[in-house]
Formats: C-alpha cells, structure tokens, sequence
C-alpha cells in the first residue's frame, strides 16, 4: 500500500525554487494498480519519484507498505527502496558497463542476496531473455533493454513497483508487451502498481486512475466517468 498525506514538495534552488506538489493525499491499497495521468508539467514524475523515495517532501507523510519514508536517514531510506520499491523509466537506465545479468544482479546483492546471480538469470528467464544474459545494454532493443529494466525492478520482490511512462520510448507493439509484461508481474508478486501515462487506453487498464493538474489531485476516479 502507499499512503500519502498533504505532501508538498519544491524543486530546485532559490530563485528558481518551483512548488511542485500542492498538497497531495491519497492512499493506495496493496495490490491495486492506478493509473496516472496529466498534462505534461502537472508533477507525475514528481509525485512518483517522491512515493519511490527519490525525493523528499518538504511536509506531508509519505508511507510505502507501512513504513513512513520521512522516518528513515538517506542509508535507511536507500535500502528500504533497494528491498522494497521497484522502478521502472522511460528510459531504461541500465548501468551500461554491466551485463543483463549484472544489472538484475545488482539490486540482490545490495541487499545482501548470496544467490543474485541465479535468481537474476530467472528473472530474465521470466520476461523472456534467457538468450541475452551476458548482453549489454547497447546491444539490447530498446524493448529487451525494458525488460531487464522491468526484471530488475521486480527481482527484490518489492511491495510497490511504479513507472514512469515504460511505453515511452517504444514503438506500439512493443510497448503493448512490455504493458502486459508489467501486468503480469504484477499479479504474480501482488504489488502494488503505479503507471504514469499519457495513452489513456493504459491507463483503463488501471483499476483506478489519478488525475493530476499544477500539482494537485483533479479526479481520482474511473476515467469513462471522468
Ligand atoms: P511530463 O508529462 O512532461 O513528464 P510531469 O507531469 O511528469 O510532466 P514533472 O516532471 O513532475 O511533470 O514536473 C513538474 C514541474 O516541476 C514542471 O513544471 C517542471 O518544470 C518542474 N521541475 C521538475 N524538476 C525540477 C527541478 N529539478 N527544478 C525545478 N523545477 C523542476
Ligand atoms: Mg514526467
């Protein structure tokens, strides 16, 4: 579940601090998937970095599966996010000096697995890449590069997995798979799941759908009604 209560968050420095979020509470049960959406600007990055714990608030309470993230010191907060938010971008952000093995292995060893190896190479099994364990990035499709990005983020079994426009940078039918891939996984772990997206056709496969607008929450409802 992620719960989140009158957050504000500002970014960047003096002058050009911007008020970014204005106040947001919702709360999201376990297991749910919701879909966000809004015009380019209104703060989905924002609000989804700050429920994965790249970010924090200014005020409000952010809490992730129980755990309040304002509570936690940056070494507290970094293992907390390795072992229990998964996250997924547009842009894949593979580490691109490390194998697709490596890459899922990663957040496993961070967290003290002493088989990240072995499970790394079943997850990729998992999303199909059983055949590009020792590939690197560059010579991954963009779609394969999502899929190790999604295997990575889901290998910790985390309690939240959130993406920021997955489908972003992919054609239609890849990006089409990578959605059902996501789905899948999803309701094979029971996270919860939070998409970003601009194609409202993924966001109804939702079960609920957040509108946000300059920062604040517009409609939090079914988008036919909406
Ligand atoms: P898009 O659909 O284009 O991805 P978004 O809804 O994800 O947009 P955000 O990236 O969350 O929007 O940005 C919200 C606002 O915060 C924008 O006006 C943006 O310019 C501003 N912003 C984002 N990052 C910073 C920063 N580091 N410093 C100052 N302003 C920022
Ligand atoms: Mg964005």
């Amino acid at each position: 579940a992620i719960e989140l209560q009158d957050v504000h968050l500002s970014l960047g420095r003096a002058a050009a601090r911007v008020h970014i979020l204005k106040g947001v509470s919702l709360s999201l049960p376990s297991g749910e998937a919701t879909g966000l959406v809004g015009p380019s600007g209104s703060g989905k990055s924002t609000l989804l970095m700050t429920m994965a714990g790249l970010e924090r608030p200014d005020s409000g309470i952010v809490k992730v599966a129980g755990q309040d993230l304002g509570s936690l010191n940056e070494d507290g907060l970094a293992l907390f996010r390795g072992k229990r938010i998964g996250i997924v971008f547009q842009s894949f952000h593979l580490v691109p000096t490390m194998t697709a093995r490596e890459n899922v292995a990663l957040p496993l060893e961070l967290a003290g697995a002493n088989d990240a190896f072995a499970r790394a190479e079943a997850e990729l099994r998992n999303v199909g890449l059983g055949d590009r364990m020792d590939h690197y990035p560059a010579q991954l499709s963009g779609g394969e590069q999502q899929r190790v990005a999604i295997a990575r983020a889901v290998a910790p079994d985390p309690a939240i997995l959130v993406a920021d426009e997955p489908t972003g940078n992919l054609d239609e039918n890849t990006g089409r798979s990578i959605v059902d891939l996501i789905f899948a996984l999803r309701r094979e772990r029971g996270a919860t799941l939070v998409l970003v997206t601009h194609d409202l056709s993924l966001a109804a496969l939702c079960d609920r759908t957040i509108r946000l607008r300059a920062g604040r929450i517009e409609a939090d409802a079914d988008l036919a009604v909406a």
